[in-house]
């Protein structure tokens, strides 16, 4: 096996393990690699690893990614903030975003998805453990924006989203309950499948509190180097 087959198979033995602990089936945790600040050709060798759902958070860096990996099977997820004027790129470029945390947002991501491509899947991002540096809605903004944004036609609101501080454990279970909550509102979205949390440091934490996708970088691809 090389490198990027090994830490793969690595962290999907430590999901099957955390499963079994609480008694979950594996193939209800998605395996999301993180990418960030990792060429092109690191991808290439997870993707023919078997890896095809890839996270960015920087979006020049990502296009220039999703070009040059254009002829491969991705599924790309953007991760990071979601800055307003940024939008149209997400919109026609990835498959997922995460980071929705205002209807403004996700008007235009909607508003700006094409009409010939499948609507775009996001997921709501909540300031779970109420950091005052976080971006994330409030908690008690949740069904409000669910039931605006299920209403916009170009996207699919699959569930929520969230970055506890480091070790904050109790936050997973904080938010497996909102998103549970929102399974029984009034006008619940179609699609609501899906508790992006976890990272590296905490999959295990996350996938005991309910995660169904864990965005893993480090585990996967080694530290990330900031400085080149
Ligand atoms: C960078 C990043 C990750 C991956 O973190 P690791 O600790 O390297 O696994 C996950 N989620 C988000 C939102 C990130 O920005």
């Amino acid at each position: 096996m090389n490198q990027s087959q090994q830490s793969r198979q690595t962290v999907l033995n430590q999901i099957e393990h955390a499963c079994q602990r609480v008694q979950r089936d594996p193939a209800t945790v998605q395996l999301l690699a993180v990418s960030k600040t990792h060429p092109a050709e690191r991808l290439r060798d997870m993707h023919e690893a078997g890896q095809r759902c890839f996270g960015e958070n920087y979006l020049q860096e990502a296009l220039e990614k999703i070009e040059a990996l254009q002829d491969l099977e991705i599924e790309w997820h953007f991760i990071g903030h979601v800055q307003r004027n940024k939008t149209k790129h997400l919109a026609e470029k990835f498959d997922w975003v995460h980071g929705v945390d205002r209807l403004i947002i996700a008007e235009r991501l909607s508003g700006q998805r094409l009409a010939s491509q499948v609507p775009l899947n996001i997921c709501l991002q909540v300031n779970i453990d109420g950091q005052d540096s976080k971006d994330g809605c409030q908690p008690e903004q949740v069904a409000e924006l669910v039931q605006q944004i299920s209403q916009l036609p170009h996207i699919r609101l699959r569930g929520l989203m969230v970055i506890p501080a480091p070790d904050n454990h109790a936050a997973f279970t904080t938010a497996q309950a909102l998103f549970d909550q929102v399974k029984s509102l009034h006008t619940q979205p179609q699609d609501w499948d899906t508790l992006s949390m976890g990272m590296s440091a905490d999959l295990e934490a996350a996938i005991a509190a309910g995660s169904t996708m864990v965005r893993i970088g480090t585990a996967l691809f080694g530290a990330r180097d900031y400085t080149t």
